[in-house]
């Protein structure tokens, strides 16, 4: 019998479920590990918060002085809850997030004075040991290390015994190292575009932010079961494995009652993230068994990406306490749903109002207009880019594998929108006449808010769809960082947000036009030219991709195609132009990029290649070996006859003979592909090599595999089944 796989069924059905009680109420607990106003207010000295407060909301710069002091009210703070170490942490270009751990605690020289020891430069500045973090050739170019720095607008936590703070990672030429830098900077100039814009309807607005509520999808499995899966272990995906009799045909899991071990789970992780302050609200199972989702309330997007990175780390901790393994990969089983992180956007100025929320007054609903209008324009000339943000080689098994969304970019606004649009495209060029205006008014602008309450039609095929009050970019993956995502969409909107000012600007000064006709004739033209984003149909079917095609829409179903907008010149010039990232940060994140890609395909065909001739290979061995023990005694007993008595079994040997043979040739084959592409320089060639010629060996060499895996006495297969790893509870 095979041991690891039997073992571990047997450890995960003797499993008995680990108790866990909430210790206090939700609100009581939210924030109780963060270092926010009220704790703030309770260490700091009034100049102290004030300082952070104003670096928090108008960016003003902290002195070495006062951070000082509050360097030593955090470490007060830190010290009564029995920290005893602090980490600056970051969000370098690959994984999610990193920290290196440094004590409090110091000594003079000969070991006197031992003290607890925090001060402003510790508080502002680190340099961990930083040489073998990705850089995508920054550092060499430039022999400078990179050091963290503080980001006082995401506050300070505390996990386990450790003070966490939130920093920027920065080379000492001032390149951004990181995913926070270029998501900062992005949020900084949408809030600069948005307030311009919104100064049109409301000259009280002073400040504009982004706002993102997203949505982890993620599998829990047992731990010795997904222990027992080299392959989960090693590239967070079964790469083979039958599938299961009982898969998600009977949908009887999608919004079921939760299964007591995974609920227990999300009671014990949602105090976390409560002692965290993050605003877990919902929980659910989703589609394909053993997977669930978990929801925030929407927040500020830079701390809304902090928080998503911290989850994504917290989830697998708690999961620890019972027994269990996080799976965020995209793609973790064939043949059931894979997991997203729909991402929740909008904007909302700091007088209280969404700007994608229509309202009661056609004056405000002109507002909704423009930002709605704005949105999909930016989206129809950003297509290919937006979808390189969102470009890895785990989601390429949804993006372009018929599965949620498709690799297309397009945006779904609903039937009654699109009749406003209809409506509006027809205005008059140049001045509008009284009688238009009022028509517009009474029967276009001013209707919105009714006919959005009944346009219930929410298209889940759509990577990009309006949902009421905000739009759903629904093609980020389940395990990626959001910042990519977000930098991109809030620098394509705000880029778009600065061109529509100049142009309405434009025609109030040239053509001596009054704004609301000037806003009008704008936003007449945008929606001329976004016709072709705009796609209320079902996007995964054969028709669309064709219809696509003619529109001259991208359609990159792999990463390294799709990767190639992220470094065009279209590219560099908007993130040059929005003082997001220079022309070197943008190619750096491009070769990175395009190395993780590789290393991870390269880390699949090698693990592959081991698990199919070292627990496949032999297992089959085994049993053909019982099947012609099996014949020789039919054999023996009848004579000549045998051959019909043992057709069958025959066969069998046969079968098996073929799949051995299929899966050693191919293995091969695979490798020496793997040979061919190491042996090229340029990280874009590899990366397509990798894409084109190891990759599509993966399917062949598990599907030998998978039909071995049916053939194969149950009790001799080595690997965990389908069935097991998805189906127990
Ligand atoms: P689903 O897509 O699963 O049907 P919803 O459409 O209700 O669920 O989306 C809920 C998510 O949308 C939550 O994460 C919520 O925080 C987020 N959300 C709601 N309003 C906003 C907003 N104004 N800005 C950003 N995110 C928002
Ligand atoms: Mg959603």
């Amino acid at each position: 019998m095979s041991s690891i796989r039997f073992q571990a069924l047997k450890e995960a059905s003797n499993r008995k479920l680990v108790e866990f009680q909430e210790t206090g109420r939700k609100s009581v607990l939210f924030g109780a590990n963060v270092f926010n106003d009220k704790a703030m207010k309770q260490y700091l000295t009034s100049d102290a918060f004030k300082g952070v407060q104003g670096a928090v909301q108008y960016g003003t710069k902290i002195d070495r002085k006062l951070a000082d002091y509050i360097a030593m009210g955090m470490k007060e703070w830190a010290l009564s809850k029995g920290v005893t170490h602090y980490t600056h942490w970051f969000q370098p270009l690959t994984g999610t997030t990193a920290e290196k751990h440094d004590a409090f605690f110091e000594t003079s020289y000969d070991g006197s004075d031992p003290l607890e020891k925090f001060g402003g430069a510790q508080l502002v500045q680190q340099e961990p040991d930083a040489s073998s973090f990705p850089h995508g050739g920054i550092r060499n170019t430039f022999e400078a290390r990179g050091y963290t720095a503080w980001d006082p607008t995401s506050p300070a936590f505390i996990f386990g015994t450790t003070l966490c703070i939130p920093t920027i990672f920065i080379s000492y030429t001032g390149e951004a190292l990181d995913n926070k830098i270029p998501l900062l900077r992005a949020l900084s100039a949408m809030d600069e575009a948005a307030t311009e814009v919104c100064k049109y309807f409301d000259k009280n607005v002073k400040k504009v932010t982004a706002t993102l509520g997203w949505e982890q999808e993620y599998f829990l499995i047992d731990r010795s079961l997904a222990n027992s899966r080299p392959d989960l272990i090693m590239t967070g995906r079964t790469l083979l494995g039958h599938t299961s009799a009982k898969g998600q045909q009977l949908d009887d899991h999608y919004f079921g009652s939760i299964p007591t071990r995974a609920l227990t789970y999300m009671r014990d992780l949602e105090q976390e993230c409560m002692l965290l302050g993050i605003p877990v609200k919902t929980r659910h199972n989703e589609v394909a068994p053993n997977q669930f989702e978990f929801a925030p309330i929407f927040e500020e997007t830079n701390l809304a990406v902090d928080h998503n990175c911290l989850l994504m780390d917290v989830m697998q901790k708690v999961a620890e306490r019972h027994d269990l393994k996080v799976l965020l990969h995209e793609k973790p089983f064939k043949g059931v749903n894979g997991s997203g992180k729909h991402n929740n956007w909008s904007l909302a100025t700091d007088t209280g109002v969404n700007l994608l929320s229509p309202s009661k007054t056609p004056m405000t609903n002109l507002q909704f207009l423009t930002f709605f209008i704005n949105t999909i324009k930016a989206v129809n000339d950003y297509e290919a880019l937006l979808r390189g943000s969102i470009a890895t080689a785990s989601n390429d098994h949804r993006l372009g594998a018929n599965e949620a969304p498709p690799a297309i970019i397009s945006v779904f606004i609903g039937e009654q929108l699109t009749k406003v649009l209809a409506e509006l495209e027809g205005v008059s060029t140049g001045k509008l006449s009284p009688e238009e205006k009022t028509d517009l008014k009474l029967n276009v602008v001013g209707k919105i808010p009714d006919v959005l309450l009944d346009n219930t039609d929410r298209n889940r095929t759509s990577p990009f769809a309006f949902t009421g009050n905000k739009f759903e970019f629904r093609a980020v993956g389940s395990s990626a960082n959001c910042s990519n995502a977000m930098t991109t969409l809030n620098t394509i909107v705000a880029k778009q947000l600065k061109d529509f000012k100049i142009a309405v600007d434009d025609l109030i000064e040239s053509k001596d036009m009054k704004k609301d006709d000037a806003i009008f004739n704008v936003l007449r033209e945008y929606i001329k030219q976004s016709k072709k984003i705009l796609f209320e149909g079902d996007g995964y079917s054969e028709a669309w991709q064709i219809e696509a095609a003619k529109r001259g829409l991208s359609n990159f179903k792999t990463t390294p195609e799709a990767l190639k907008a992220r470094a065009s010149k279209q590219a560099i010039d908007l993130f040059g132009e929005m003082g997001i990232m220079n022309q070197i940060e943008v190619e750096a994140r491009y070769e990175i990029e395009l190395e993780e890609y590789t290393k991870k395909i390269q880390i699949e065909g090698r693990v592959l290649g081991d698990i199919s001739k070292n627990h496949v290979i032999p297992t089959a061995i085994k049993y053909q070996n019982t099947l012609i023990e099996n014949v020789k005694g039919l054999k023996d007993i009848f004579g000549s006859e045998f051959e019909s008595i043992a057709k069958e079994q025959i066969i069998l040997i046969k079968e098996i003979s073929e799949h051995i043979e299929g899966i050693n040739s191919k293995v091969e084959q695979m490798t020496e592909e793997r040979k061919k592409a190491n042996n090229l320089t340029d990280a874009h060639s590899m990366a397509e090599a990798y894409c084109n010629n190891v990759k599509p060996y993966f399917e062949i060499i598990r599907n030998h595999c998978d039909k071995l895996e049916l053939l194969v006495d149950n009790e001799l297969w080595t690997l965990t089944k389908y069935r097991e790893l998805l189906l127990t509870k």
